[in-house]
């Protein structure tokens, strides 16, 4: 780590050494190496890199002040620590014969992080935090231009095109879905086995399914290959048929309507009665299931804390039914599934936007953090299609939904608050001060940031949300400030929330200073990311594209090749018609080839949130006309 910085490391060596002991208990074979270092470098393009014994990674993701961080940072560099020791056996004593396995290597480490952050804090709640991530693959394998999570690498860039959330995220959730359907100790048993019988060798997808399989006798290989070597995931549509509850799939959002794509799907179908509370485990075939009914009028949760890779959809009664009783029954997952699939048929173009905020009206008493985040996701882009007066209404009814919450929680952190607790403040600041536009929550944060910029304790996450909203409504003053920190901060973490505030400033001359910075002052393995929040910026996006565009060659050459993705993802946020044609033409002319189909599905996403925007504008302009 560079020298002055080794007060930082501390959080780090604790947190990584746990893991290492743990991994070796689950695996049952010892660390296969006599030595590990963790080494944070300044400027690094990729996360962080698993070298057996000398681990690297930028150093966000390793140092930071355990007095200053959020919770969810904290829990970052637990979940990327935890990542990179989990391939010293899966990945480094066990290697993938080639790179069609890669994505194993990925979800795997990916699966085996969060398992073991959770086992060692509970209290962190990671796996709600993994759901609530997995919204980003669920978005984009509902795409025609999705692909399979394996398939054959002929070249470099079909090898660097592996590296994505298809990997990742849908990857670690099959393989969560697989082990929540096998129950944790077979498939721990399995894995050993796995390890065991391939230590120093070389392995296809194939030998992890037969060892698992071998363990269990479940038809695991069947199962897996149908969610490896098929594009997309199913939609489950559950209705009550007397006392029976039938289950049926069609794929989620099918773009040729003569799709007949179906998987096995395993599901846990929780009931709630008066007198029980029981799951059921099932595995969906291609022409459905069905479950008795447990009372006339039992609640049905058709994916019991959320593990399958699924959306879920249920008649009018069972839908009813779980809207009521959402707040008192469903655990906080399944309340943000609920919101998420809702969202998720409005985008699709199932719902009207309608159907959506009718839903989260009804969540002003909700206390959970990943409800309130599924819920943000879905307000902001009704924020992108809202103009006028009616958008002054709309921010009336963002501080009457979140209002109620934000009071409950305060400004000053409380006796007894968890990790979740702390964040959802946070969360509810940024909803207020930014999508709300409320003066008395601005006026709050200028003081918390002013405060905390000074030295003086701030509470962490209430700092880190003052810095988005105070650049929302700051001018060339803070701007000075913001840019000094965003050079230069005490922490890692403090530098990446000023530098990743500074395209918020909402004035032109100063968004072309944060633009031409990317090419100065920050560092390469930032200047992507900036880049992407400036074309991601709802009203000052078009600028930040035509400095993009226009000075394309100099940026490519800055930034490192893996991060040039990051630059159609910004721009896919870009939805008013005219805007849609410029980006859909510039990268027909302008390849990313290390990662060719990303850039399809960020072409295609745009696409999609253009058509939501042309059916939801007229929508809410209706819905808030005062
Ligand atoms: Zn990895």
């Amino acid at each position: 780590m560079p020298s002055g910085r080794e007060h930082l490391a501390s959080f780090a060596l604790e947190v990584a050494a746990s893991p290492l002991n743990w991994f070796g208990d689950y695996y049952a074979i010892a660390y296969p190496d006599a030595k590990l270092d963790n080494v944070a470098l300044p400027d690094f393009a990729q996360g962080a890199m698993e070298n057996l014994g000398c681990v690297t990674y930028r150093e966000t993701l390793l140092l930071l002040d355990p007095e200053t961080s959020t919770p969810l940072e904290r829990i970052d560099v637990a979940e990327t620590v935890a990542h990179e020791l989990a391939h010293m056996w899966f990945g480094d004593l066990v290697t993938m014969r080639w790179w069609n396995g890669i994505w194993l290597n990925e979800a795997f480490a990916t699966f085996m992080s969060y398992l073991c952050v959770d086992a060692l804090h509970p209290e962190w709640r990671v796996w709600e935090s993994f759901l609530r991530n997995r919204a980003n693959a669920f978005e984009v394998d509902a795409l025609e231009s999705t692909r399979t999570i394996e398939y054959p690498v002929y070249s470099p860039h079909d090898a660097s095109g592996m590296f994505d959330t298809l990997t990742y995220t849908k990857g670690g959730a099959v393989l969560r879905m697989l082990e929540q359907w096998l129950g944790p100790d077979r498939f721990r048993d399995g894995i050993r086995r796995y390890l065991t019988a391939h230590a120093y060798a070389n392995t296809e997808t194939h030998d992890l399914w037969d060892a698992l399989e071998e363990e269990t006798g479940e038809p695991v290989r069947r199962a897996m290959d149908a969610w490896i070597f098929q594009k997309g995931y199913p939609a489950i549509t559950v209705r009550r048929d007397g006392d029976v509850l039938r289950f049926s799939q069609r794929r989620f959002v099918p773009s040729d309507p003569g799709d007949r794509t179906t998987w096995p799907v395993p599901l846990l179908v929780r009931q709630v009665t008066d007198d029980a509370d029981r799951v059921d485990t099932l595995l969906i075939e291609a022409d459905g299931g069905e479950l008795p009914l447990a009372a006339p009028d039992a609640l049905v949760v058709a994916n019991a804390g959320g593990a399958s890779f699924v959306r879920v959809f249920y008649d009018d009664d069972l839908r009813e039914r779980l809207l009521a009783r959402a707040l008192d029954d469903l655990t906080a997952v399944e309340r943000q599934c609920l919101v998420d699939d809702t969202w998720a048929s409005v985008v699709a173009g199932d719902a009207s936007v309608n159907v959506f905020l009718d839903l989260v009206e009804g969540f002003s008493q909700e206390t959970e953090l990943p409800v309130w985040q599924a819920i943000v996701t879905g307000l902001s882009w009704c924020d992108r299609f809202v103009e006028g007066d009616p958008r002054e209404r709309f921010r009336d009814a963002i501080r009457d939904l979140v209002r109620p919450a934000f009071e409950r929680l305060g400004w000053d952190a409380r006796e007894g608050d968890s990790e979740f607790d702390r964040e959802l403040r946070g969360e509810l600041i940024r909803a207020l001060g930014i999508l709300g536009d409320d003066p008395e929550i601005q006026a709050q944060a200028r003081e918390s940031e002013g405060q905390s910029r000074s030295g003086e304790p701030v509470e962490p996450p209430v700092a880190a949300a003052a810095v988005d909203v105070v650049a929302t409504v700051g001018g060339p003053d803070e701007y000075e400030e913001f840019m000094a920190r965003a050079l230069d901060a005490d922490t890692p973490q403090e530098q990446e929330r000023y530098r990743s505030a500074l395209p918020r400033f909402r004035d032109p001359g100063l968004m072309a200073r944060t633009l031409e910075a990317t090419l100065g002052t920050i560092r390469p393995q930032d200047a992507a990311f900036v880049l992407a929040h400036s074309l991601a910026s709802r009203d000052l996006g078009p600028q930040a594209w035509a400095f993009v565009t226009s000075r394309w060659e100099t940026v490519i050459e800055r930034i490192p090749a893996s991060n040039a993705i990051a630059l159609p993802a910004g721009a896919r946020m870009l939805t008013r018609p005219l805007e849609v044609d410029e980006v859909q033409s510039f990268f027909a002319e302008h390849d990313i080839p290390q990662n060719h189909q990303m850039l399809l599905q960020f072409l295609e996403r745009q696409r999609v949130f253009a058509a939501l925007r042309a059916r939801a504008e007229a929508e809410l302009r209706v819905r808030f006309a005062g």
